[in-house]
């Protein structure tokens, strides 16, 4: 990507120098994801947190010192920040057109670990998007992560992240993040699971359009950029994520997609630039 002397978003909320104090009951990766699918499935999460809400479970507290961050550190959050402001301006266009008004979120870096408005979370994680507070998280090690566990280096395969993390938003602001949520909460699991498919496959999509429109727009792209994004897709398909886990597949477990429907529909985005392209809802074929 050319990000040379761009834009940088100022929704960047910078948390790296911040550590979890673990003050009562901690909620592991697996109470957060447990919490996560509970508000996906519409049933408010609340009612679980008895303790916690009683006795916060973590807090944030700034170590004396700001973070040092490294000069490659600086220059992965100077990317995020261009990518992050080009989907401002991608989204406050296109959402225009249908007279809605894009609300920026905001982006929280962290490292290790976080408390977000969907309780606590690790790194381990990966990126994730909080409807409840509207922020997208992203511990920047991810990105190493992409590279050396996934086999997806580059920049715009970061870049991709980012974007599918913000398409997260804009089904939230859009209601489809809701309507997806009341048909779950009457659906049997492998119907919930496929529709939770068709979510994330629309967050792909949603990237591609954005790489479209940020290459189109703005020549953010780069020869190679769109290969890079296509190879992160198929990196972190579910299928190829659980075969590296278990050594199988299970389709019904899929939560995500697989590659190959990872790579159709972000460059189904990529290639129509608009979000009709995206319909993943009515998509006979995902
Ligand atoms: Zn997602």
């Amino acid at each position: 990507m050319d990000t040379e002397g761009r834009r940088q978003s100022s929704n960047i909320e910078d948390r790296r120098g911040m550590r979890p104090v673990r003050t009562g009951v901690g909620l592991s990766l697996g109470g957060v994801l447990f919490l996560v699918v509970l508000s996906l499935l519409g049933i408010n999460p609340l009612p679980f947190l008895g303790v916690a809400t009683k006795a916060p479970e973590t807090q944030m507290q700034q170590t004396n010192e700001p973070y040092q961050e490294s000069a490659q550190e600086a220059k992965l959050r100077q990317m995020t920040a261009v990518v992050l402001a080009d989907t401002e301006e991608t989204w406050t266009t296109i959402l225009g057109k249908y007279g809605v008004q894009y609300v920026e979120p905001k982006l929280v870096l962290f490292s290790g670990g976080v408390t977000s408005g969907c309780g606590a979370a690790e790194s381990a994680m990966g990126p994730f998007y909080c409807p409840l507070d509207q922020k997208v998280y992203v511990d920047m090690s991810f990105y190493q992560d992409l590279e050396t566990r996934f086999g997806a280096p580059g920049d715009f395969a970061q870049a991709y992240v980012v974007a599918h993390e913000v398409g997260h938003h804009v089904q939230n602001l859009v209601g489809t993040a809701k309507k997806v949520n009341d048909l779950q909460r009457r659906a049997s699991k492998a119907q919930a699971n496929e529709l939770s498919v068709r979510m994330e496959l629309q967050a792909d999509c949603f990237a591609g359009v954005w790489a479209k429109n940020a290459a189109q727009s703005r020549q953010l792209l780069e020869a190679g950029d769109v290969e890079e994004g296509l190879n992160a897709a198929s990196a972190i398909g579910d299928d190829r994520l659980q075969r590296q886990a278990q050594g199988r597949v299970v389709p019904d477990a899929f939560t995500h997609g697989s590659s190959e429907q990872r790579v159709r529909w972000f460059r189904r985005g990529l290639e129509t630039g608009t979000p009709e392209g995206c319909d993943t809802f009515s998509a006979q074929q995902l």
